[in-house]
Parts: structure tokens; C-alpha cells; sequence
């Protein structure tokens, strides 16, 4: 095998990551981290038995028999307290979440009642005791733990933790992720367009990649294909926890990276993955720091990262699904496969009679970074497959949107 298979490098970097500590953010800024701690109940909630409609709050035995007319004795709104307990006959206006009064055992809404002047209400159907009163506690009890350690922090769970009044969040603290490019041949955005050089597109698509799952990278720049240049860079960049370094991971007399690596104490784990694009892809480990190796083509780069470092990534900030979710495809046209590597082919995606439909994004070269602008998904080619014709089924790994799963979705 020409390096190791996808799977067994994702399982080797998985493995390695770990939780880098705990802190604390407003609840403001908690979307999309995870919960380090469970948090519990500081109330109950509702704190009492209240309406679950806008209507009156009767006893039961004075509707068995209907229309019955009933005494409106008081106006119960959401936030008051009763003041009056009611007797036969008798009734109270009440509101949605208000607490129900002593003596009422059911509510019954507004549309199946007929006001009778100011104080008097006509009944017009039958209820069981309970009717419409939502319990004391059904959405939580106090001491009770309504979300676990590891929960990842959704829309939802911001309100369960506003609910409670967790104004700071305990969660897990997020990687520091930095980003270098290397190469002579490179030009910063910053730069004046020189039509000889190559503009670097990888620091700002990893970038991006990065953002994505929620983190802010640091940029370091560009580095140059000499010793001493990277070195300095490279020493910079293991003063964070994770660093991405593109280019240069190649066995060409230019290409430094691997070597430097070695010379500052990083052991690598791997340098080669039996992928295409990707081939050179290399993961080593330094004392504070997770270091990914990235090959310089800007379509392997950022299939690299799809599959090794935003896992990596989701990892450390403590999620557990950290895979892109995979879906099953039919495949709109042809894809030859004559190498022995697991292939990501760029696909755009439809829905067709309620399945999807994968087209490729055309021309699928490593450098033609507009197959990855245009891509929805990437569809896996197993090693081993061959051709894949019209019409197969295949599996996509779907880039948009913020689904994950446990598995990696294939041992490819
Ligand atoms: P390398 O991995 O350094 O051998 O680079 C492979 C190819 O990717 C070369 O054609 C490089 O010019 C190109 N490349 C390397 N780094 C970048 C970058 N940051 N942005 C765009 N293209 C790059
Ligand atoms: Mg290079």
C-alpha cells in the first residue's frame, strides 16, 4: 500500500488527540462549543401546576353536566397568584403558564366557553380533572440534570441554559490553531501581482475551513523553502496547540518541512496516505503541539483537512461526532479509478425523486481549486473499486452545514 489508508491515518489522529481543559464563556458566545460540566435545575419548572391555555380555571364536577353557567371571581395572569380559592360554582380567568387556584382541578379554553357578561361565563363542554394544566416540574425539577457533560452547545440548549440562569457556561476550551504556508513560489494577498508567482490560496481556504467549526486561527505567513526561514516559522508555530503547515511535505530537494519537523522534535506519525488527492499528507506529534503536514496543492489541502484536521479539531474541543455526515448518492456520470488510492471526487448534489444526485464538479486535478469552490460533497472511491459507472450507488461526505457523525463512515 502507498501509504497508510485513510482510515487507519484518521484512527492514528484521533487517537491522539485529547481534551485540552475547561473554561468558562458568557452565553453569549457558547454556540457550537460543548458542555464540560452537567448542569442541573435551579428551580422547578413550572414552579407550579399552571394553564396550559388562555380560558378558566373550573372544577370538574360543576361541568358534567353542560352548558353550566359559573361565577368568574377573579383574573389570573402569567407571573400573579391566586388570591381566591374556588367554591361550586365559581370559576377564574386565567392566561397561559398562570398557576391554576386552589379548589380548581382543570381549565378549559376560551373557544369552549360564552362570556355572559363581565362576571359570568357559560361552560359548553365536559372535561376530565387535569384537563389543559401542565404539571409542576414537567419541564424540570430543581437538582435535576438537564443537560450532560459533552452535550454540544445548539440553539436549544442555549435556552434549557438561559432556562437556568447559566449566564457563564462551563465548556471545553477550543484548540489554537495556527496556519503556515511555505513555498519560494508564493504571493501574499497583500502582495503585488506578480504573473510569475502563485498566489497563496491555501492559508485562506484552511482559514476558512477553520472558521467553520467554529474557531479563530492565527495566521503566520508565508515561509520560504529555506532551512533557516522555516525553522523560525516553524518554532512559532509550536507555541500553539495545533499547526498547519501546506506545503512542502513532498519528497522534492525543496522540501524542507518533514526534516525541520524532525530537527525541532516532532515525532512523525505518518507522511503518506494512500489518497488521492493527498498523497502527502504527513501528522506529527511535539510536546504542546498537534502538527499536520499539508500537501500544496489547494484541492489536496482542503480535502486533507476535511478528513484528518476538522475531525482533529472537533475532537479537541470535545465533540464526539466529528466525522462530516456521509449520505448515499447516485452517481450522475462515470468515474474512472485505475489507481490503488482512496479518491475524493468533488461532486455537486440534488435531490431527485427523494434521492441525491451526485455530479462531479469537472475537471478533478489537485490544483483546480474551482472543483472544491463548486463542490457540495466529496464522494469517496474506495482503494479498491473500479470504474464507477452511471447510475451507481455511492457514499458523499456532505461539506455544508454543521452535521456530523460518530464513524468515519467507511473503512476507505
Ligand atoms: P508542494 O506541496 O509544496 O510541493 O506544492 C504543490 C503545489 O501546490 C505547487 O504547485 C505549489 O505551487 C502549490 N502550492 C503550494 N502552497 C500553496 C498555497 N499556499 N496556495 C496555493 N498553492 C500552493
Ligand atoms: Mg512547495
Amino acid at each position: 500500500m502507498d501509504g497508510l489508508t485513510v482510515a487507519d491515518a484518521q484512527r492514528c489522529v484521533i487517537a491522539a488527540m485529547k481534551i485540552l481543559g475547561t473554561e468558562s464563556v458568557p452565553l453569549k458566545q457558547a454556540l457550537g462549543r460543548v458542555l464540560a460540566e452537567d448542569v442541573r435545575a435551579n428551580r422547578d419548572q413550572p414552579p407550579y401546576d399552571v394553564s396550559a391555555m388562555d380560558g378558566f380555571a373550573i372544577r370538574s364536577t360543576d361541568v358534567v353536566s353542560v352548558p353550566a353557567t359559573l361565577e368568574i371571581i377573579e383574573d389570573i395572569r402569567a407571573g400573579d397568584m391566586p388570591r381566591k380559592t374556588l367554591n361550586a360554582g365559581q370559576c377564574a380567568r386565567i392566561m397561559t403558564g398562570a398557576p391554576v387556584p386552589p379548589g380548581a382541578d382543570a381549565v378549559i379554553r376560551v373557544e369552549d366557553t360564552q362570556a355572559i357578561g363581565a362576571h359570568q361565563v357559560q361552560i359548553t363542554v365536559t372535561v376530565k380533572p387535569r384537563n389543559d394544566i401542565r404539571d409542576r416540574g414537567e419541564n424540570m425539577t430543581t437538582g435535576e440534570v438537564v443537560l450532560a457533560r459533552g452535550t454540544a452547545i445548539t440553539p436549544g440548549v442555549i435556552g434549557m441554559l438561559a432556562m437556568v440562569k447559566q449566564a457563564e457556561v462551563p465548556v471545553y476550551r477550543q484548540p489554537r490553531v495556527a496556519i503556515l504556508s511555505t513555498g519560494d513560489e508564493l504571493e501574499g494577498l497583500d502582495e503585488p501581482l506578480n504573473p510569475n508567482k502563485i498566489p497563496d490560496a491555501n492559508s485562506y481556504a484552511l482559514m476558512a475551513q477553520v472558521q467553520a467549526l467554529g474557531i479563530d486561527p492565527v495566521l503566520l505567513g508565508i515561509a520560504r523553502d529555506d532551512p533557516d526561514d522555516l525553522r523560525a516559522a516553524l518554532q512559532r508555530g509550536l507555541q500553539f496547540d495545533v499547526l498547519l503547515v501546506s506545503g512542502g511535505t513532498s519528497v522534492g530537494v525543496h522540501d524542507y518541512v518533514r526534516p525541520t519537523l524532525e530537527a525541532l522534535g516532532v515525532q512523525m506519525q505518518f507522511w503518506r496516505v494512500a489518497m488521492k488527492p493527498g498523497h502527502p499528507m504527513a501528522f506529527g506529534i511535539a510536546p504542546l503541539t498537534w502538527v499536520f503536514g499539508i500537501p500544496g496543492n489547494p484541492v489536496s489541502s482542503m480535502v486533507c483537512f476535511e478528513e484528518f484536521i476538522g475531525p482533529a479539531l472537533r475532537k479537541l474541543m470535545g465533540h464526539t461526532r466529528v466525522f462530516r455526515q456521509t449520505v448515499t448518492a447516485r452517481l450522475a456520470r462515470e468515474i474512472k479509478h485505475r489507481h490503488r488510492r482512496t479518491e475524493f471526487v468533488r461532486v455537486m448534489l440534488a435531490r431527485e425523486d427523494n434521492i441525491w444526485v451526485a455530479t462531479p464538479t469537472g475537471n478533478q486535478g489537485s490544483g483546480i481549486l474551482r472543483s472544491m469552490a463548486l463542490a457540495e460533497g466529496l464522494m469517496v472511491v474506495p482503494a479498491a473499486s473500479a470504474d464507477v459507472a452511471a447510475g451507481a450507488t455511492v457514499q458523499v461526505q456532505l461539506l455544508d452545514g454543521m452535521n456530523f457523525q460518530q464513524d468515519a463512515g467507511g473503512e476507505w
